[in-house]
């Protein structure tokens, strides 16, 4: 996420159809080619005036938002985090797999939860506690210790100092289409999709 203005809506690393049946093609189109190029649009409008701040990688705006003049921080926020949280998502899906590689990171998560199964049913509770719009994540604290959290709206992890490896996007596009009003239906599905390879990647890289 090291890129700045103009941001780009990068392609998806996988067709629109090929996380079929858990997640429709129709939702992934919409969700990649219209919700996030909005915000992608969006950020670059914001900052489209401010050439002090065009250098400033996706990153860097949303963990020092303080540097922002007060007119234009709230909507950088809004739509940095919205940039950054789906090209995160999206960038931990990929075609349904059978095999779950071991990995430091199930090794973590098996020490932290428990058991895989446990850590499911934790992240499925923290994805169906989120009232209204926002997210579910794996993070690792500066502290060390993995752990789930959730996020309102656009919010990211990064400025409580946590260091994303997995993400659930639970807003209404994400599933409605598909799943209409049944979040929980969304969630479980959502586990045959997930990049363990990419999210034991963003593993290592918070720890680097
Ligand atoms: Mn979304």
């Amino acid at each position: 996420m090291n890129e700045h203005y103009p941001f780009i809506n990068p392609p998806l690393p996988y067709a629109y159809d090929d996380l079929e049946p858990f997640i429709d093609k129709k939702t992934m189109e919409l969700h990649h080619d219209r919700h996030l190029q909005t915000y992608v649009n969006n950020l670059n409008a914001v900052l489209k005036d401010y050439p002090e701040y065009q250098g400033l990688s996706l990153t860097q705006l949303l963990l020092y938002p303080d540097i922002l003049p007060a007119s234009i921080r709230t909507a950088v926020k809004n739509n940095a985090g919205g940039v950054y949280n789906h090209i995160f998502f999206f960038s931990t899906l990929q075609k349904p797999s059978a095999a779950q590689p071991d990995n430091a990171l199930t090794a973590g998560i098996t020490r932290q939860f428990g058991s895989m199964g446990a850590f499911q049913k934790a992240f499925s509770d923290a994805a169906l506690s989120v009232f209204g719009s926002g997210y579910t994540w794996l993070v690792r604290t500066s502290h060390g210790q993995l752990k789930i959290i959730t996020t309102a709206n656009q919010d990211t992890p990064l400025p409580g100092n946590m260091c994303p490896i997995l993400t659930l996007d639970v807003w209404e596009h994400a599933y409605y289409l598909k799943h209409y009003n049944k979040r929980a239906d969304y969630i479980s599905n959502w586990f045959y999709v997930i990049n363990w390879k990419q999210a034991d990647k963003n593993y290592s890289r918070c720890r680097a």
